[in-house]
């Protein structure tokens, strides 16, 4: 049994609409090989910087996840698993974790990535974010066809509207 602890960098395209890993940015493993019949058994542990936006309000967003590997990877020549296609092989004495590690990490990230977990989003008038907008922030005209009612009720009282 063997561990290895290494960095790499992220290759293209790991990642979901919103939110992925910059490729380049230092992938860390943290890896025990073991040798078992079939092949090498990997497990252990990786972390990744993650960069997108807050799917909410459009905010960068960014945060490092940490994700579980396992896999077999089987002996070339081993007959396990037959033609499984989703066996996987060593090449030569190589083990190419790359796509262990592409689906582990699109597994785990979050399909809405949010900046905080009760981000406000954002306005639904003027499209600002709601966080960086006063708490009583709110729009004279919610509706077009209410405007006019309002124009009315503003001409008849002095008094303000709020309906709260
Ligand atoms: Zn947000
Ligand atoms: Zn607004």
């Amino acid at each position: 049994m063997r561990e290895v602890r290494f960095s790499a960098p992220a290759p293209e395209g790991i990642g979901v609409e919103l939110i992925g890993v910059p490729p380049g940015a230092d992938i860390d493993l943290d890896l025990r090989l073991e040798s078992v019949m079939e092949g090498v058994l990997v497990s252990g542990v990786s972390t990744v910087p993650l960069a997108g936006e807050c799917g909410r309000c459009l905010e960068a967003v960014s945060n490092t996840l940490s994700v579980d590997l396992q896999e077999l990877f089987a002996y070339p020549e081993s007959e396990s698993g037959g033609d499984d296609e989703d066996l996987a092989r060593m090449e030569g004495d190589l083990l190419d974790l790359e796509p262990v590690l592409r689906d582990a990490v699109v597994l785990a990230l979050p399909l809405t990535p949010l900046c905080r977990p009760d981000c406000g989003g954002l306005c639904t008038e003027c499209g600002e974010r709601l966080d960086d907008l006063p708490e009583d922030h709110a729009h004279d005209a919610p509706d077009p066809r209410w405007a006019a009612l309002q124009d009315l009720s503003r001409s008849t009282s002095t008094t303000d509207n709020q309906e709260k």
